[in-house]
């Protein structure tokens, strides 16, 4: 480890509340010679060794582990690795940031060393907070998989909504999508199948306990440009990449067909009054009953539009650059960006 690596702050409390400890299991091959017991795992303990296939216990759940061996001693991912690998925590934590693709996002990490022994509390947030900024970014993502090109993204909304393709980490196997709040801080990652995913596998994934209905993707950047245009609101994160590369930077996705109070303050916020927005949802029920609650809300504070989309089932993301471009046109045939 260079000297270089070794000044770095480290978020610790981002490492035990976002690395699952089966990712350690995984990488030291151990899944396969644990038994499943009721939160997690139990076997012979990897550290102390010996013969006692009771003696180590993994809680998935609280993310921890126990040894009621040799060892006699427990604790988090960091501990583990630690223990493992005979290093100190913070060697731990360096590891596991080059194992799995996080690291310290620049500015998140001044709460670094205070926040050891208050991680516990820090899992547990109560329902009304805000999303707390992610503390890191994936590293290698990559923008050159063939999934994105298949969804139409040109390099400039790729480079720009800095998307790609997880090989390993948090949003392993996926397209990950990062996801911000309203002042831009990175909150979270959405990961979608490159594809159709098997049966056994959710389209999207989404961080445990993010609040996405207090979000709205791309708002933070959707507020720059020319505040007095309509803002268009879609549905999905494909959808409003689309629009964007159509030219329409003044484009957020509610992430779903239902807008939430938040979401709807949001938008009222950002257009202002005698604001307008432009309602382009999916084509299809979910997205038609969406739209309609949507408007009716919105109308009570701005000027509202719906666009509706010629063919049952047509999603935003769907259309070519030119027809999304005819679509939000304004009336005198100038377009809103
Ligand atoms: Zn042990």
């Amino acid at each position: 480890m260079n000297a270089t690596v070794m000044n770095e702050p480290i978020d610790f409390a981002m490492i035990k509340q976002s690395v699952p400890i089966e990712w350690l299991l995984d990488h030291y091959g151990l899944t396969s010679h644990l038994r499943r017991s009721r939160d997690g795992f139990r076997g012979v303990c990897p550290i102390h060794g010996g013969h006692n296939p009771t003696q180590f216990c993994v809680s998935v759940v609280r993310n921890c582990w126990v040894c009621f061996g040799d060892c006699n001693t427990g604790g988090s991912v960091l501990d583990f690795v630690s223990r493992m690998e005979k290093v100190n925590l913070r060697e731990a934590a360096q590891l596991i940031q080059q194992w799995f693709g996080v690291e310290a996002a620049i500015g998140v990490t001044s709460r670094s060393e205070r926040v050891g022994q208050s991680s516990r509390a820090a899992v547990e947030v109560p329902k009304a907070e805000p999303n707390s900024p992610l503390g890191f970014v994936l590293r290698d993502l990559d923008a050159t998989h063939p999934y994105l090109e298949l969804r139409g993204l040109l390099p400039e909304a790729i480079a720009a909504f800095r998307v790609g393709y997880c090989a390993k980490g948090l949003m392993a196997g996926r397209i990950a999508i990062p996801v911000h709040n309203t002042a831009g801080q990175l909150v979270a990652y959405a990961g979608r199948w490159p594809g159709n995913p098997p049966e056994d596998k959710p389209k999207y994934l989404f961080p445990r306990g993010l609040r996405k209905s207090l979000e709205l993707f791309n708002y933070h950047r959707a507020l720059v440009p020319e505040p007095h245009t309509a803002l268009v609101v879609v549905e999905g994160f494909f959808d409003c990449m689309k629009v964007w590369q159509a030219g329409f930077q003044r484009v957020v996705a509610i992430m779903g067909s239902s807008l939430s109070d938040t979401q709807e303050q949001l938008i009222v916020d950002a257009v202002g009054p005698g604001g307008k927005v432009k309602l382009m949802f999916d084509e299809d029920g979910a997205g038609r009953a969406g739209r309609e609650k949507a408007a009716i809300r919105l109308a009570r504070h701005i000027q509202v539009e719906v666009i509706e989309l010629e063919v049952e089932g047509t999603q935003p993301d769907y259309l070519p650059a030119p027809e999304i471009i005819a679509l939000l046109a304004d009336a005198d045939g100038r377009v809103a960006t």
